[in-house]
């Protein structure tokens, strides 16, 4: 079983549509709560599977002190950092002392970053919900990378790029990344997933995008078969040959735990927590990793919904008839998760944390 822990450093800055982040750069651990959450886990390893990791997340940028907890991140013997690198550079090119951050990065052994763009400058604040975050972000990524770092560009699709290819291709263009990726949001069980369907992606969007893609470094035709294969009206046919109970029973190979500002650890990705485990600064190392090694894997979110409470496939079919067909999916299971909310099934997620 693969283990990540979502170390949530310092708040997001931005309230991206598909996401539960509600903005604001705060909260923040404090430093000191780091570096004991940080040496806690490398304990809780030891007891753990090979490869055990944890995420510095959501804008590590934020904190006033990330060089100390990049240091003891890089530094421990049993766990390791997942260090994705993604970020809205609105912490980053804020900050005095950016030179320095990124300095501690590199000198942690961190050298890549990447910005998600959502489309021009209007419709990418639009989605994150904030006013001048595109341009910081080209401003990071230019900053990024005269600083000699790895910097990716991820475009995350939605239904603006039919009509902002051509401007999004010229900044490609410009800004020169080392690599370029898609992405389409998944549909997650968190509240505020409903925010980003308006915004969703359809097949028209592709079909706009498909003559700027081999100029992207990407497949175009592998591209267009992925945005079909995922497309709502593909997913009658693959409900053919699920058997909903049993997809539920498949033994999941990763498991996602979050661990808080307040240091408290969750079961479950953050945005999705289904149980408490208590506050990792007191968690007994042996006992915690016992009690982790037996919680089943919940990679797929289908460990969010209760077996008891799901949808007879009939009625998952008839709603899916009623989405509109051309909407397009990070992957097949977001259909079922997206067609839950419109027959009110129930989650197992905590209301309150
Ligand atoms: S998706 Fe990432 S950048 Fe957007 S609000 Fe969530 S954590 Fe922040």
């Amino acid at each position: 079983m693969d283990i990540n822990v979502d170390f949530l450093v310092s708040g997001c800055n931005t309230q991206c549509r598909h996401c539960y982040v509600n903005g604001g750069p705060g909260p923040l651990m404090q430093t000191d709560d780091a570096l004991a959450c940080i040496e806690k886990l490398d304990q809780i390893a030891a007891f753990l599977p090979k490869g055990t990791s944890f995420t510095l997340d959501h804008e590590p940028m934020n904190h006033p002190e990330i060089g100390k907890i990049l240091y003891a991140a890089s530094h421990t013997k049993h766990i390791t950092n997942y260090h994705h690198g993604m970020t809205t550079g609105l912490g980053l090119m804020s900050r005095s002392d950016k030179e320095a951050v990124i300095q501690s990065y590199l000198e942690n052994g961190y050298n890549e970053f990447g910005i998600t763009l959502h489309g021009v400058s209007s419709h990418h604040d639009e989605i994150v919900n904030r006013k001048g975050a595109f341009d910081k972000a080209i401003a990071a990524a230019r900053f990024l990378s005269k600083m000699g770092c790895w910097v990716q560009i991820s475009l995350m699709v939605n239904r603006f790029f039919a009509e902002d290819a051509d401007q999004v291709s010229r900044l490609i263009d410009d800004i020169k990344a080392d690599d370029i990726y898609f992405a389409i949001p998944i549909f997650t069980p968190h509240a505020n997933m409903m925010r980003f369907e308006p915004y969703r992606a359809t097949l028209e969007a592709f079909e706009a995008i498909r003559r700027y893609l081999s100029k992207w470094g990407q497949d175009a035709e592998e591209i267009l078969e992925r945005a079909q294969q995922n497309s709502v009206g593909r997913a009658e046919e693959k409900l053919q040959n699920i058997e909903l109970h049993s997809l539920w029973k498949k033994k999941q190979d990763t498991l996602y735990l979050s661990l808080h500002q307040d240091c408290m650890l969750y079961v479950g990705n953050s945005g999705v927590e289904t149980q408490v485990l208590g506050d990792l600064r007191k968690l007994e190392p042996e006992m915690a990793a016992e009690v982790i090694r037996n919680l089943p894997g919940n990679s797929d979110y289908s460990a969010f919904y209760d077996i008891e409470n799901l949808p007879g496939m009939e009625n998952i079919r008839e709603t899916i008839k009623a989405l509109p067909q051309d909407l397009v999916y990070g992957d097949f299971p977001s259909i079922l998760y997206r067609t839950f909310v419109s027959l009110d099934i129930p989650t197992k997620l905590l209301s309150r944390i």
